[in-house]
């Protein structure tokens, strides 16, 4: 495979790992000094580590499932990993964004929260649901074979 193929093959975005089901961000494909071979170069989603991986890219399918990012009223899947958890308020303005389980953020003028990080999507709101819009993206898997 040359450079070209493998940055088509696969290219930069969101992965899911096939057994664990986490996430990985893959930075780009980089090339071995000394045999030109292609290595994958990633890290994890979101950006909780200092570490940055590397992977043949030969090795990359059998592992690993390219995600798609779809918004939050767009999904249908059942078997969805949640991308981004936030929302705007529709009173105020702001947007505010739960980043970790237990990261529960309040617009400023205190109509609407959000909480649950990557783990589920908790809403709270003084008005109605139509006070606020929702903006949390889901990752869904990419199957390239299917039409
Ligand atoms: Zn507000």
């Amino acid at each position: 495979m040359t450079l070209d193929e493998a940055l088509k093959a696969i290219p930069k975005g969101l992965y899911q790992n096939k057994k664990t089901g986490n996430v990985y961000e893959v930075l780009d494909i980089g090339e071995h000094s000394e045999d030109a071979s292609l290595f994958v170069i990633y890290r994890r989603y979101p950006n909780i580590s200092k570490r940055i991986w590397c992977r043949p890219v030969e090795m990359w399918d059998e592992k690993f499932d390219r995600l798609r990012i779809v918004k939050a009223s767009e999904l249908t899947e059942d078997d969805a990993v949640i991308i981004t958890n936030k929302a705007k308020c529709n009173i105020c303005g702001d947007i505010i964004e739960s980043r970790h389980r237990h990261d529960f953020k309040t617009c400023s003028c205190v109509n609407v929260s959000v909480d649950g990080g990557l783990d589920y999507l908790r809403r709270c709101y003084k008005k109605d649901q139509n006070s606020y819009t929702e903006l949390s993206e889901y990752g869904v898997k990419e199957y390239r074979d299917r039409p």
